[in-house]
């Protein structure tokens, strides 16, 4: 099975641009921001746009279903109610719409912050956000629905939602799996104290994705390095194989059997060490 790998690409003049942007380095698999992320307004994509994405998808060697929209940085799904709530809210509804309409089948959100006030309130918060932006979206009475939210393990940063697998259990329990699936970022879990430094650890790690949520709803790999240490809940992603997980960890997760299909995305730094070329060629030559 060809690896279906690749990295976050920039949507700078239209967002269109980020196929060929994917495909002059060699992804076969990309994530975009579907807008600015650091950028409460967004424009509206407009049709030329979304049909020149489309068009070009197609002509590109790229599966559709290897393609990945990230929400903005800023929205809190899991924030108590107020206008953050809100906005947050209806930024999902609207990038639900933005997905459904460039024909990408995941989105891939953060799952927040309960900012003090508790874990349960926060999954409260975060399941409810989910289920009226799915809400909303349907009242449009555009086409249907064919967008996953993929949820976003943490690396357990004070007062995060979702970074340990059982959490994430949890909710996608509470949110049923039609609409939904999990991403999950493996500098992440290693920040949150999950050690996947080598094949022992990965083996544990799917076991516990297998026996909690099934990896038939893990649909995508954020492959990052950490440059923070085991369990440090420090959010600094890292080149393949240079971080604290380092070259063994990758290697046994990228070859196992499991994961014969899935895509993996890096979100890897842009540095004089390495750029994303060198990022994806590193983690080929660990593919057996
Ligand atoms: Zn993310
Ligand atoms: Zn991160």
């Amino acid at each position: 099975m060809a690896l279906k790998l690749g990295v976050h690409v920039s949507i700078a003049g239209g967002i269109s641009n980020s196929v060929s942007n994917a495909t002059s380095i060699g992804c076969t698999a990309f994530q975009i921001f579907s807008r600015n992320p650091r950028q409460w307004k967004a424009k509206v994509l407009g049709d030329d746009e979304v049909q020149r994405f489309k068009e070009d998808l197609r002509q590109s060697s790229i599966n559709p279903d290897s393609t990945i929209v990230h929400m903005p940085y800023l929205p809190n799904l899991s924030a108590p109610h107020s206008e953050m709530y809100e906005k947050s809210v209806t930024t999902l509804t609207d990038e639900i719409t933005r997905c459904n309409s460039l024909g990408i089948p995941y989105l891939v959100i953060h799952l927040g912050s309960h900012l003090g006030k508790g874990e349960k309130n926060g999954i409260s918060q975060l399941v409810n956000a989910c289920q009226s932006a799915f809400q909303v979206y349907k009242d449009k009475g555009l086409s249907k629905n064919s967008v996953k939210l993929l949820l976003e393990n943490s690396a357990g940063q004070k007062n995060s939602i979702g970074s340990k697998i059982e959490e994430i259990q949890l909710i996608l329990e509470l949110l049923g799996t039609s609409e939904y699936g999990i991403c999950l970022d493996t500098c992440h879990l290693f920040a949150a104290g999950y050690d996947l430094s080598d094949d022992e650890g990965i083996n544990k790690m799917l076991d516990l994705v297998e026996k909690c949520v099934g990896i038939q709803h893990l649909k995508l790999i954020h492959l990052n390095d950490s440059k923070g240490e085991l369990g440090s809940n420090l959010d600094r992603h890292y080149h393949i194989g240079m971080g604290k997980i380092g070259e063994n960890g990758f290697k046994a997760l990228i070859n196992d059997k499991r994961l014969e299909n899935m895509p993996f995305i890096m979100e890897t730094p842009i540095d004089s060490i390495r750029g994303d070329k060198e990022n994806l060629g590193h983690v080929k030559q660990l593919r057996n």
